[in-house]
Order: structure tokens, then sequence, then C-alpha cells
């Protein structure tokens, strides 16, 4: 059953968060000195994830996503993904990635069912890296891009783009992306909690970004598909392609069929939402498997979200969530959402 949310959309896409932890800072989602965590022992455990995911199966679900905070930094991964990819509704189980501890594990994730990995990549310069990460660890990255390649046989490489920050890379990115053998995808810079450092004239459009690869690189064309995944494909002459996440100048709402559960079991039906619903506090009392998609069927069918959407209606924007709104709830940050 495929249950549908008030905007006639389905639940189809779970991004579930794995630790809230993670080895960088990048500037754009965790920027601050201090972080409040969440509790050790609310985390679940990796059958409890696997209980949640049969349960979402149940109400639609086909594709999940690992995420974090940084996925890698939670011991014994593979387990959780021998969980998951023995579950024939998955069609589509993957991993979002920093890389830097890809290298070591992308082996026995694979082994152990891993279809998909997607690195996170913003610039090729290593002091840049550092400055952007407050790590010096950029080679790290690139041997876990070449490990998951060799491994994977392609993957996909995602880019925050921002102004005066990393803009002046997009050309080289996507060049570098194309020798990798690697899907490049621009992500636009986001209001989202953790974005405390955000302001809208950082923030490079689609429109700016296909502009300055047609100017270096020749015709861009539109990959016509008919799909609810967030990036717009595009092609070069030379046949690359690559897509574009515009989600903060003209976001995907009206298509949203994700949806994220936190390390800790909270279930979030928009990044933007400020509320989510625990579904720990029903997996750690013992109700059944049939209760918990009831709950989640119940809840998506009330789904009203389109955050990003709305967003665009505030005039004189600012970072969504302010740092003190941050150290009270950790729940509003991107690192403990998953992105
Ligand atoms: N640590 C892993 C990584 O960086 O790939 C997975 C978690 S991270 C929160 C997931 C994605 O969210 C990353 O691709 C990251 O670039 C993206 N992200 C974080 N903050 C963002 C922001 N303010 N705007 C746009 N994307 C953001
Ligand atoms: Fe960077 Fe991902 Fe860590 Fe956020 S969770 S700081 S995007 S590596
Ligand atoms: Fe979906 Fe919310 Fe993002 Fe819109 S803002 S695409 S509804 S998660």
């Amino acid at each position: 059953m495929t249950p549908l949310d008030r905007l006639g959309r389905p639940l189809r896409n779970l991004r579930l968060s794995v630790t809230d932890r993670c080895n960088l800072r990048c500037q754009y989602c965790m920027p601050e000195e201090e972080y409040v965590w969440l509790p050790r022992e609310d985390l679940l455990h990796f059958e409890e994830m696997s209980r949640l995911v049969d349960a979402f199966t149940g109400c639609g679900v086909d594709k999940v996503r690992l995420t974090g905070g940084e996925p890698l930094l939670r011991r014994d991964l593979p387990t959780l993904v021998s969980l998951l990819s023995a579950k024939p509704a998955l069609r589509d189980l993957a991993m979002t990635t920093n890389g830097i501890l890809l290298a070591g594990h992308a082996g026995a994730l694979r082994r152990a069912g891993l279809h998909r990995v997607t690195v996170s990549l913003d610039t090729l310069r290593p002091d840049r890296f550092k400055a952007l990460t407050r790590q010096d660890a950029l080679d790290s990255v690139l041997s876990g891009i070449r490990a998951a390649r060799e491994t994977f046989g392609s993957l996909k490489l995602d880019t925050v783009v921002i102004r005066g920050v990393n803009d002046d890379e997009i050309v080289s990115l996507l060049e570098f992306a194309r020798a990798e053998g690697a899907e490049l995808r621009y992500i636009e810079y986001m209001d989202v909690g953790g974005a405390t450092h955000w302001s809208m004239d950082k923030v490079v459009s689609r429109p700016e970004i296909l502009d300055r690869i047609a100017r270096a690189r020749g015709l861009v064309e539109p990959v016509a598909e008919e799909t609810s995944a967030p990036a717009d494909r595009f092609r070069l002459a030379d046949g690359t392609t690559f897509g574009i996440i515009s989600s903060t100048t003209d976001p995907f709402c009206r298509s949203c069929d994700r949806s994220r559960v936190t390390a800790d079991g909270m279930w979030y039906l928009c990044l933007y939402a400020s509320a989510g619903i625990d579904l720990r506090r029903p997996l750690r009392d013992g109700r059944s498997l049939a209760d918990i998609a009831a709950l989640v069927e119940s809840v998506w069918q009330g789904r009203t979200d389109r955050g990003a959407e709305t967003r665009l209606t505030v005039r004189d924007r600012r970072p969504f969530v302010p740092v003190s709104a941050l150290r009270a709830n950790p729940h509003l940050e991107m690192h403990t959402r998953g992105g």
C-alpha cells in the first residue's frame, strides 16, 4: 500500500541517518565550535533500524539512503547494510559520505550489498578543503572516490556551491568528475538548520551555474526524463552529464517523496520541519510492525509540508534556525537530519 499525502505525494524515499557525529566541520553544515550530540543510549540499534525500514517499505518506500553526520563513523556499518540489502522491497540502497574513511570500507560495504555511493566533494584544492572543513583531508577523500569507483563501478559526487568560497571551481569539479567516471551534482546552498552562516547572496543559482558551464564548455542541453529525483540533469556536447539540485531558488517540493529518520528514531516529513514524530518509543515499547506501519501511514496521509517553497515567500531571508535554538534542540541540525 502506498499512502499519499495531502498534496498527492507518495512515500518512496527514506534517508536514514546512522549517526549525528561527523569528522568534518563543513562551513555550510557544522560551522559552530561546539555541538550538542544525541544521547548515545537513544541511538537506534541496527535491528531497530531494520525493523523501521520494514515499516516504511510496508508504506511504499523502495529507496533507502544511509547518511549522517558521517555514516562511516558508525561502527560495523556493513552489518546494517546486510540487514537492509536482504529486503526484497528495497530497489535502491545508497549511502552519502564525505569519503574520508571510504577507501577502507568500500569493499566490505559492497560485499554487504550496498548498491551505490555518493561522495560529497566541494573543492579540489587542499588548502581550501582545510578552510572549508577544518580538516586537512582532501587526499583521503580522493582515495575514497577512487576506491568507490573501482569497487562500485560508478559513483556520484555532490558539490554545494557557495559564492566566494568554491564557485570558481564549478568547471574544474565537472572535469574531475568526468575523468573519474562520476556524475557530479551541484547543490544550491540551503538555509537549513546548521547553515548559520547562510545568506542569499552566497547562493549560486541553477541558471548561473549553467551559464558558467556553457561559457567554458559550450552548449548545455537538458536531459529529458520523468522522475521525482531532485536533480535536473544536463548534457554537454561531449556526452558529459551532470545534475543541479536547485533546492533554494526553484524547489521541488511538489514532487517530494522523501522523508528522514534521525539516528535516534525521530521521523521528519520535511528538511524544514520544526518537529518530528518519535518512532523510537513505539519500537522500544514493543509495538508490532503493523502498528508502526499504520502510524507511518496515517502521519504521511496528513503531510502538507513544502518547506523550501514556503521559504521562497519569506522576505529578508536569514538563516532558518538561530544558533541558540540549534543548541536547545540538535534535531534541528542538518547533520542530525542527514541532509
Ligand atoms: N557527511 C555526509 C556527507 O557530507 O556527504 C552525509 C551527511 S551530509 C549532512 C549530506 C549532504 O547534505 C551533503 O552532501 C552536504 O553537502 C549536504 N548539505 C549540508 N548542509 C547543506 C547546506 N547548507 N546546503 C546544501 N546542502 C547541504
Ligand atoms: Fe560536512 Fe557531511 Fe559532516 Fe555536514 S555531515 S559537516 S556536510 S561531512
Ligand atoms: Fe521535500 Fe521539504 Fe525539501 Fe520541499 S523542503 S523538497 S517538502 S524535504
